[in-house]
């Protein structure tokens, strides 16, 4: 893609920001929830270094987090395992040096204007915070319209696209770890053992399920019919029909695994015949066009993908749709 940096500016038209980020990009605040539990308050303070003689006021419920001081979350008694008797009783306490003293550092972005975590920004060594005055997220934004690289447009699709077949999905409360013990904790393609996935966060362990019959088709994700792959065959398969990507013996192993039928697996591309069964709702139809209306790309498409596989149309379904949109479709 061609890079147009050197010779090109990106010029501010309609900036501004409200009175309470200008002349903050370099300032630190620290960012706590208040000790108080009944009080949900996130508590930023403005500071150069933590004062050793601290008070913090709460300003929801007026708690007083002081330096020197603590706040006791419970009474214990310690216990000797072996003849059950007394060794001490105290209390549990949090000493507000130590809770302060290690909440995150945050400051303004200059450009989006939200406080945001110090890791949010790129180092630069001759500020005071240490750290650019723009987020990362703004400067990727910026850098993308500098150097006509931009991947908004891209993004959107892509986020569209997504937004759209959640609509079809009767979204059930997946068990990832009945999954991964189904297939032995390995990816069904190449045997990569994956259980170290099982202590890692949610997003990473449902990073590694695919559909097995694709969401492009409308079929859901679910417990029983997702196949465990490992990233790169992850996103090898992708949205692939089964019969497309997998051998014979593959989806004959897969279809004893899943209870997918081998021969829709192996035929032709299918769409899932319970949300055809929704597009017939004319209220449901409706829905959409509402949600879409402003990005209506993915759904034009995925009507002018059913019709040519299967002949019906969706737009016939509901008379209140606009002509206008038929059009739109057709000139796809
Ligand atoms: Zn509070
Ligand atoms: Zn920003
Ligand atoms: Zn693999």
């Amino acid at each position: 893609m061609a890079r147009r940096t050197a010779y090109t500016k990106v010029k501010r038209l309609n900036f501004s920001n409200p009175d309470h980020v200008k002349g903050m990009g370099d300032k630190t605040f620290r960012g706590f929830q208040c000790l108080n539990k009944e009080c949900k308050n996130l508590i930023f303070v403005q500071v150069e270094r933590i004062d050793p003689d601290f008070e913090y006021i709460c300003d929801k419920c007026g708690f007083e987090h002081k330096a020197g001081e603590t706040t006791t979350l419970y009474n214990y008694e310690l216990i000797d395992e072996r003849d059950k008797s007394l060794i001490e009783a105290g209390s549990f306490q949090l000493l507000h040096d130590d809770y302060v003293g290690e909440s995150k550092e945050y400051k303004y972005c200059i450009v989006c204007g939200a406080l945001k975590p110090f890791e949010l920004f790129d180092v630069h060594g001759s500020r005071q915070t240490g750290r650019q005055g723009e987020c990362r997220l703004c400067k990727q934004v910026y850098n993308g319209i500098k150097n006509q690289t931009r991947l908004t447009e891209q993004h959107r699709e892509a986020s569209q696209k997504r937004r759209l077949y959640t609509h079809f999905e009767d979204r059930e409360k997946m068990d990832v770890a009945i999954i991964y013990a189904r297939f032995g904790n390995c990816c069904f393609k190449c045997g990569t053992d994956l259980s170290s996935d099982l202590t890692a966060g949610a997003a990473k362990k449902e990073g590694n399920l695919d559909h097995t019959l694709p969401v492009f088709y409308l079929w859901p994700l679910t417990t029983d019919s997702a196949t465990l792959l490992c990233r790169e065959h992850n996103g090898e398969k992708a949205e692939k029909w089964p019969g497309a990507y997998y051998t014979d013996a593959e989806l004959r192993r897969l279809s004893a695994l899943t209870g997918i039928e081998h021969r829709l697996m192996a035929g032709a591309p299918r769409f899932n015949p319970i949300a055809l069964a929704k597009l017939r709702d004319a209220a449901f139809i409706e829905s959409l066009f509402e949600k879409f209306a402003r990005y209506p790309h993915e759904l034009l498409r995925l009507r002018n993908r059913i019709l040519a596989e299967t002949g019906f149309d969706f737009l016939d379904i509901n008379a209140n749709i606009s002509p206008e949109w038929r059009r739109r479709a057709d000139e796809l």
